[in-house]
Order: structure tokens, then sequence, then C-alpha cells
């Protein structure tokens, strides 16, 4: 039995039919024999919204009122997920940020991640369920909520994937994997099997939005496999493994 993170896109998401199709396959790797934590992004375009409204108000909101308002985005789509699972026949908690043990420094809108103490989503697997957190979020020292810069519910799945020790932090999209361009502008580009974390490092600091800079970090600094791949194919995506790990030996990989 593995312990596999999953990470669904606000693209993978982005209403509720696509909720719907989330939760039969995290139900399918669970009941396949895993373990399944989940990370998932606000749907669609909503954090984007969040921000128009935000500025039709005040062009220079408060910062600590604007990571309030972005952490709402993840907050509707992990409930609704959670709901899609038990419809689905299955059993899920979903957690914010800081339920889920996320903590920050005080930087709003662009925070990092100090320590991530996952003991309630610990506790939702030790029941067999799935734990479902909202990405994108932690909590500060102060008590306040923070966000961790567009596109980090990546890094948020890396860092709950290690500090549960999982086998491998699966990252879902809307495209089939890191291709060598990006697939929407260059349609020439090809899928890449297996890369290294440097050369994916450069991909992302080039601005491949594919995987944000800070999650491949993360994931070189502690050894995550990374497995990135489209939630709309069951095909095998990208692998993204330390030196000495086989990709083959990943779990999940069909
Ligand atoms: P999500 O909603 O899943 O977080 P993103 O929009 O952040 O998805 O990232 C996926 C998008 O990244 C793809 O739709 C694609 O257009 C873009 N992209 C840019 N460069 C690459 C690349 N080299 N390989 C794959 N996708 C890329
Ligand atoms: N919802 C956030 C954003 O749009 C975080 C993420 O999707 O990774 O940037
Ligand atoms: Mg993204």
């Amino acid at each position: 039995m593995a312990l596999i993170v999953q990470k669904y896109g606000g693209s993978s998401v982005a209403d509720t039919d696509s909720i719907k199709r989330v939760a039969k396959r995290i139900v399918e790797t669970k009941n396949a024999g895993n373990d399944v934590a989940v990370v998932v992004s606000a749907m669609g375009d909503t954090t984007d919204d969040l921000i128009d409204q935000a500025m039709s108000i005040d062009s220079n909101p408060p910062a600590r009122e604007m990571d309030m308002l972005m952490t709402a985005g993840e907050r509707i789509s992990m409930s609704l997920l959670a709901m899609a699972i038990h419809a689905e026949g299955s059993h899920a908690y979903s957690f914010t940020g800081s339920q889920a043990g996320f903590m920050t420094d005080a930087r709003f809108g662009a925070a990092h991640i100090k320590a991530v103490k996952p003991d309630r989503v610990r506790r939702a697997l030790g029941k067999g369920s799935v734990a479902i957190v909202a990405g994108f979020q932690g909590i500060n020292e102060g008590g306040d909520a923070t966000t961790l810069g567009r596109g980090g519910s990546d890094t948020s799945a890396v860092a709950l994937a290690v500090a549960l020790g999982a086998d491998v932090c699966e990252i879902y999209t809307d495209v089939d994997g890191v291709f060598t361009a990006d697939p929407r502008i260059v349609p020439t580009a090809r899928r890449i099997e297996s890369i290294g974390y440097e050369e994916m490092l450069e991909m992302s600091s080039c601005g491949s939005k594919v995987l944000a800079l800070r999650c491949v970090e993360y994931a070189q600094r502690f050894n995550m496999p990374l497995h990135v791949r489209s939630s709309f194919s069951h095909r095998r995506g990208t692998v993204i493994v330390p030196n000495q790990v086989d990709p083959r030996s990943l779990p999940n990989l069909e």
C-alpha cells in the first residue's frame, strides 16, 4: 500500500462536473489500496475573480485582507470535493491550510512555509478517510491567514507529501505532463518522460507555469518524487525523481 499525495489544479476543478470527475479518480486510487491525501486549488478563475473584486473596491487593498479573501477560493473547492467523494460512497475530510498545520512566515501574498504539522491529516488517513487540504494557504505566528504566491498549491502539495512521508506527489493538471515547450503555444512540443530536478528548476524559473518554482525547489531539497500528469486521461505523465530512484518504482503510474 502506498501513500499518495494528489494535487488538482484550478483547471482540473473548474466546475462541479469536473469536481465529480476528480472525486471518482481519487476514490479509484483509494480503492486500489492506497492512502490518499489531496491538495486542491480554487475552481477555475476564482482567484483572479476575487482579486478583481478587491481591486474594484480599492486599488491598494490591505495585504492581510487580500490574503483572507484569497484563501476563500480553496475553501470552496475543498468542501465541494469532499462532498463529491461522499457522493461516490467514500469518505473525506476537508481541511484549511491552518487546520492542516501549514505554518508560514508573515509575508502576506508571498508567504514561505516554515513547518507543516499535518496531525489532523494523518488522523483522517488513519481512519481510512481521504484528506483534502486547501492549497496555497497557511497561517502565520499571529494566527492570520497567509497565501504562498500565485501557483502556490503546487508547493503546498510537495510540502504535505514531505511532511507525511508520501511515496509520490502527483500533480494533476490540464496537459499530459511537462513538455519541451508550452504545448498550448508550440504545437510541436513533445512530452518529456522523465526529467531531473535541476532541468525542471530551469524550466520553472524561465516561466513554465506547469510547476511552480518553489515546488520544484522543495521537492529537490527533500528528494520527493513528482509525477506531473493530466486529470483528463489515465496516461502516464512526466516523472521527476532523484538520480538513485527508478521512475518505474513509483506507485500509481498507469
Ligand atoms: P493548474 O490549473 O493545473 O495549476 P496551470 O495553468 O498552472 O495548471 O499549468 C498548466 C499549464 O502550464 C498548461 O495548460 C500549459 O499551457 C502551461 N505550460 C507552460 N509551459 C509548459 C510546459 N513546458 N509543459 C507543460 N505545460 C506548460
Ligand atoms: N488558486 C491559487 C492561484 O490561482 C493557487 C494555485 O492555483 O496554485 O494562484
Ligand atoms: Mg498551477
